[in-house]
């Protein structure tokens, strides 16, 4: 059955691989941006998940077009790096606005509607990194572990109403945000990944239409990491 999904930052990098996969299996897609442009066959709406009145506009919008929000894929995130001792209170609470706050209230605007047509599909795109850790990632790894109790109380909130709430942790990924950095790190990373390389966006985008699948409604509060085995026992 064609359902209605929002994937937050799906205008590109994993987000992206992630809507064209819904698309792909006949779903109706939309993808928030920030003024870029939408690729092709999806839906566009203009979104910064750091203004609440923001995503309440934008959930009402493809309400009005594309019906309910079914799957919520919160995926939009960013990066802001330094040591410990040089991290300001800024670039902690920025990161954490976006993607752990962010989250939330995509979350919350999105349960609603799911309560009342009891059934729903929450999916937070968190890392490795969240439960890992990253040298100079106290800021991001701190808001990714953050989406894992976030899922697993939603899950305790509303599992009983046909709504899940999991996390996708994936490793390194080739995108835009790991295009950043240098070749050393890039070469210590696939040095300690197990699977020996990055991963391709597509493979986050099958375990997330996975758990938004109807094959996977007994499955909530889960952490599926896709990390070629770099995080194993975290
Ligand atoms: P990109 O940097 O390629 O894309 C980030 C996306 O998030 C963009 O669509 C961007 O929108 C959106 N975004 C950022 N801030 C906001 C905001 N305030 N409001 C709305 N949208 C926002 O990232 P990736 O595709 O690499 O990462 C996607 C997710 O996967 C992130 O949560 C990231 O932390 C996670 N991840 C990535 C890994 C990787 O190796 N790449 C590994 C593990 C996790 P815009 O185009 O407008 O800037």
């Amino acid at each position: 059955m064609a359902r209605t999904v929002l994937v937050t930052g799906g205008n590109r990098g994993i987000g992206l691989a992630i809507a064209q996969a819904f698309a792909k299996q006949g779903d109706r897609v939309a993808v928030t941006h920030r003024g870029s442009n939408v690729p092709e066959g999806l839906f566009g709406v203009q979104c910064d998940i750091t203004d609440s009145s923001a995503v309440d506009a934008a959930f009402t919008f493809v309400e009005n077009e594309l019906g309910p929000v079914e799957v919520l894929v919160a995926n939009a995130g960013i990066t802001d790096d330094t040591l410990l001792l040089r991290m300001s209170d800024e670039q902690f609470e920025r990161v954490i606005d976006t993607n752990l706050t962010g989250a939330f209230r995509c979350a919350k605007r999105a349960s609603t509607k799911m309560l009342r047509a009891k059934w729903g599909r929450i999916v937070f795109i968190s890392s490795v990194v969240g439960l890992y850790g990253g040298p100079g990632q106290v800021n991001y790894a701190a808001s990714k572990a953050g989406l894992v109790g976030m899922a697993r109380s939603i899950t305790r909130e509303l599992g009983s109403r046909n709504i899940t709430a999991n996390v996708v942790a994936p490793g390194f990924i080739e995108t835009e945000m790991t295009a950043v950095l240098p070749d050393s790190r890039k070469a210590e990373i696939i040095k300690a990944v197990p699977a020996g390389r990055l991963a391709a966006t597509d493979e986050v985008a099958a375990a997330v239409t996975f758990l938004a699948s109807d094959s996977a409604a007994y499955i909530s509060g889960a952490v599926l990491p896709v990390d070629g085995g770099l995080g194993m026992g975290h």
